[in-house]
Order: C-alpha cells, then structure tokens, then sequence
C-alpha cells in the first residue's frame, strides 16, 4: 500500500468559506489518521480570479486551526512547488501529449465566436446550451474538423488557440466515490473542457489532474460542487496513462443554509448575523470586512471540532473531541451523503462548552488580547488564571471575557442602581457602613475569611444575607453577574472592595 498523501488545493480567490476548512480538515484528519501527509497546493492559474493576500490567509486559517501542512508553498517538500503558477512549464507537455495521442485538440475559435453560437442555441430554446462536445465540434475552428496544413498554417502564424480535451461520444463515465459509492456520467453531456489557455496557462483541469499525479495525491477530498467536473478528471487520468496510480475521491456534501435549502453563503452569514469565513477577510477590491470565527471570539478548538461535526458523526454520544481525538476516531464511511445544515447556536455551544474545559493557561493569551481591545491592561499571571477559572462558565465567546473579567482591574463604570435601589433600606445601609468598618481590620484577606465575617454580621443585625449580596454584587461588579462576591472582593483587594462600597453608600443615600 502506498503512502496515503491527502491535498488540500484551494484557489486564491477570497477568504476561506465554512466549507473550505471543512475539506481541509477532512484531508487533513484522513492523512493523519492513515499516518500520511497532508499537501497543501495553491491552486493559482486562474489569474483574473486571484485576489492578493488570499494566499497568506488560506495559511493562516490553516495554522490558526492546527492543520499544518507537511508539504506546501512555505513547508517545500519534494514535489514543489506548491503554487500552480509556479508550475506553468510542467503542464503543456501534457497537454501536447494528449494532442498526440488523439485525446485533446487545438482549438481556434474566439470567444466572440462561441458567444454568438451560445445566444443562437438559447434563441432556439431557452433552456438549450451550446456545448462544444462530439456534436458540435466538426462545425467549430479546430485541429478536428480543419486539415492538418490549415492547423499548421494557424500554429505558424500565432493564431491563438486553446487545447480542449475531446470528450468520448457515447460512454458512461464510471467512478467510485469513498462518500457515494459508485458515481456514473454519460459523456455526451459533458463539455469539452480547455486544458489550456491562450495564454499558456493551464486550467484547473488539466493542472489538478496533472498535480495529483506528480504530487503522488492518493486521496483527493473537495467539495461536491467539483462532481460536474469528475468525469473530465476521470479521463485525463486515463488519456494520460495513469489510470492505476489515480486518487480515491471523497466529494464532500456542502454546508446548509441554516433555514431552507442550498448552499450556505456569505449572503446567509449577513442576513442571519453569523461569520461563515474563518477569520476577519478584508476584501481589497470591495474593501469590505467580513468578520471571521476567530475574532468574532471562538476557540480554534472548538471551530475544528463543530465543522468536524458537520456531516461526520464518530459513532459516540460523546460530542467533544479534540484534534488528536478527530484524528485517531475518523473514518471515511461515517461522512454523510446528505448536507448538513449550519447551526451557529450550535456552534456556539460547542464554544462555551470548550472555553469551560479548556486550561486557563491556555486561554490567558486570547482573554489579555480581549480586555486590550476594551482598555484594559492585563498580564498573563496566577491572578489572571484565577480569575479565568472562575469566570470562564459564563463566557460563549472569548469576547465574553471583557465584560466578565474587566471589573477586576478596574472599578465599574456604570453601576446599576436600579437594581439595588427598590428594596434599599436603612438596615442596609447600616449594614455596609457596619461591614466597611469591620474589613478595614481584617488582616487576612481572603474570600473565606471575608464571607464568614460578612455572615456573621448579617445575622447579628438580622439581615438575610441573601437581600445583602445583590447590593454587594452590584457595588463591585457594576451589575448582577459574575462569580462568587467574595472571591471577587479578595481579588480586587481591601482598598479597591472599601472604595467600591462607599462610593455605591453614597450615591444610594439620596435613596433613603
Ligand atoms: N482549486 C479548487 C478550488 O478552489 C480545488 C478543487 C479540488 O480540490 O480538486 O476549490
């Protein structure tokens, strides 16, 4: 058994869709859990496609996701390059091979042309389309249907032509699909598709065909939107002579809109207010942002392990895993036929429960960079964990953490009153002007020894502490949320909890 050796093979266009990290983890975690490798190729010969930056923030998402690539255009290895345009010289032997061999064909007709031929075949019936194919072929400008001198005369001259694969006339194309099964295509209804352009540039076809092979790919993964084009790939494979070293396929099913039917879109994610690319893309032509997982505040943990999700199920109830865990349990047949619907509630919850379970030591970085991006300065310190272990349940997203966590650097700046306010009395405030008086003996400042002096005096002024903790909440919190009020007050510390309480004392006192 050869080596598995799994691609994945995006082209450069724009930010990288839901669907996108989907195959690259599929690949990733079938390699991986073959213990093969995982390519990563730039598939980058359409240039009036190509949009600069992509490239780096395919990596990027790639690295952001912990899905590194053995072999690609910044790793090398030893079937570089990586990048489709830096490849351009190696594909049109091929493409001359398969004019030798009578598979392919030049062909000189203008896009002029071919628009003119397509609007009379609509003009006839709407729904018809102009296929250059077996039928029509004989009435266009090639290297089929014109002498072998007129051919010549043209290639002499520099007439621009383009090398189309000639498609077989009445044959079922077969293929075996690792998700589908067994996949068959009648060949008269697929197109003969340009190998290579005018310009000399391969297109996606010949160039993955060609790449997979010398690149050895045993196991190709891609979208099931690439299904049209299997049968054109299933033929070269065979033109070219390399029917017995060809790929498994695995097209995978597309990610659902999450309300009706077809594809998710990035128009969904904006009408539904939910990111379908992986990180922030800043679209350089539009100049639009569209806001990826990452900022938006999920984990990368917890990203891999919903897409995994998303049309794979392990065949346990269990619904967390990590990456390690994806890799050993994977396999190919428990991928569905079916799509699989986005659901970003779901998402989310896969956040929550991995921001719960993930080490505070890990998190530190990510909950600094959140309170920078409010103002608020904090080190990746003991003090900091505490206060993410004790926070942490309460945050879905990472963002959580600015409002969750600030008020322990800094004093609130809204306080809630309202909420304090209807059932404020005397008593209270006795009792906050009483327990201020007490703390500020208190040598040992620590959340139990704070909470049992903060009881004791509750009870002796007969005062349910229940009706005294909100208040206190609020004085230090600013509102009616985070963990224990005593462990919030050991660390903001003596002064910083006095200082809370009576500033909450004296804009409350107008109250009484
Ligand atoms: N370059 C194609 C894309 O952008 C890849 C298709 C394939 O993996 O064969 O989706």
């Amino acid at each position: 058994m050869p080596e598995v050796r799994t691609r994945f093979a995006p082209s450069p266009t724009g930010g990288l869709h839901l669907g996108g990290v989907r195959t690259a983890l599929f690949s990733f975690l079938y390699a991986k859990n073959h213990g093969g490798e995982f390519i990563l190729r730039i598939e980058d010969t359409d240039q009036s496609r190509y949009v600069k930056g992509a490239e780096e923030y395919i990596q990027d998402c790639l690295a952001w996701c912990g899905l590194t690539p053995d072999e690609s255009p910044t790793h090398g290895g030893k079937y570089g390059p990586y990048r489709q345009s830096e490849r351009k010289e190696i594909y049109r032997k091929y493409a001359e091979q398969l004019i030798a061999s009578g598979h392919a064909y030049y062909a000189f007709d203008t896009t002029e042309e071919l628009d003119i031929l397509r609007s009379e075949a609509k003009n006839e019936n709407t729904h018809a389309v102009f296929q250059v194919d077996a039928s029509t072929r004989k009435k266009l400008k090639n290297s089929l249907s014109r002498s072998e001198e007129e051919v010549n005369a043209w290639l002499a001259e520099g007439k621009p032509y383009v090398i189309r694969i000639k498609m077989p006339e009445n044959e079922i194309i077969t293929f075996e699909d690792m998700i589908r099964g067994e996949i068959s295509n009648e060949s008269n209804l697929v197109d003969d598709k340009v190998l290579l352009k005018a310009d000399g540039m391969p297109t996606y076809h010949l160039a993955v065909v060609v790449d997979d092979y010398l690149m050895k790919i045993t196991h190709a993964f891609r979208g099931e939107e690439w299904l049209p084009s299997a049968p054109v790939h299933i033929k070269l494979w065979e033109y070219l002579g390399w029917k017995d070293e060809m790929p498994k396929w695995a097209h995978l099913p597309l990610i659902l809109k999450p309300d009706g039917n077809g594809k998710l879109s990035k128009r969904d994610g904006e009408r539904l207010g939910f990111p379908v690319f992986a990180m922030n893309w800043l679209d350089p032509i539009k100049g639009e942002l569209a806001v990826g997982f990452k900022e938006l505040g999920f984990v990368p943990e917890a990203f891999v392990n919903m897409l995994a999700m998303l049309g794979w199920h392990s065949g346990e109830e269990k619904e967390l895993f990590n990456l390690q865990e994806l890799i050993s349990l994977f396999n190919i047949e428990r991928v569905h036929k079916a799509g699989a619907k986005f659901d970003f509630d779901k998402a989310k919850w896969y956040n929550h429960e991995w921001i719960k379970q993930l080490p505070a030591t890990r998190l530190s970085k990510d909950v600094v960079q959140v309170l920078s991006s409010v103002q608020v300065e904090a080190q990746e310190d003991d003090r900091l964990n505490r206060i993410i272990d004790n926070v942490k349940e309460r945050c879905t997203l990472l963002t959580d953490f600015a409002l969750q966590s600030a008020y322990f650097f800094e004093s609130p700046k809204e306080i809630e009153l309202d909420a304090i306010k209807p059932k404020w009395n005397s008593d209270k405030y006795s009792f906050f002007i009483q327990i201020v008086e007490n703390w500020s003996q208190v040598t040992n400042w620590n959340a139990a020894e704070l909470e049992n002096t903060f009881k004791e005096l509750a009870s002796l002024m007969n005062i349910k502490v229940g009706e005294l903790q909100m208040p206190f909440r609020v004085m230090l919190v600013g509102g009616k949320f985070g963990p224990s009020v005593f462990f919030i007050s050991e660390l903001i510390g003596k002064e910083e909890s006095i200082i809370r309480i009576n500033h909450v004392l004296r804009l409350l006192k107008t109250e009484l």
